[in-house]
């Protein structure tokens, strides 16, 4: 179960890996930075959304980090090291 819900939150709708270095649009969707680099729009800071569309006027760099998922990150290896 704790498995299940780390991978959804985890996962990148994009390159569907692992986040790594987790950036939040305005719609609060996350993707890796990398991947939002590498989204059409990124260099006129026009962000669409590849889950709901909706478009963060900023460019990839300015974006928040996402600290939901690295908190998340965090917890799964506090549960690890207790299960373990
Ligand atoms: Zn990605
Ligand atoms: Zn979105």
């Amino acid at each position: 179960m704790q498995q299940a819900v780390r991978i959804r939150l985890l996962e990148c709708g994009v390159c569907l890996d692992e986040i790594q270095e987790p950036r939040a649009l305005d719609c609060l969707h996350s993707f890796c930075l990398r991947c939002l680099r590498g989204l059409p729009g990124a260099d006129q800071a026009r962000l669409s959304c590849p889950h709901c569309r909706r478009v963060t006027r900023k460019q990839p760099g300015e974006l928040e980090k996402d600290f939901r998922i690295e908190q998340v990150n965090e917890l799964y290896c506090l549960t690890w090291l207790v299960t373990a």
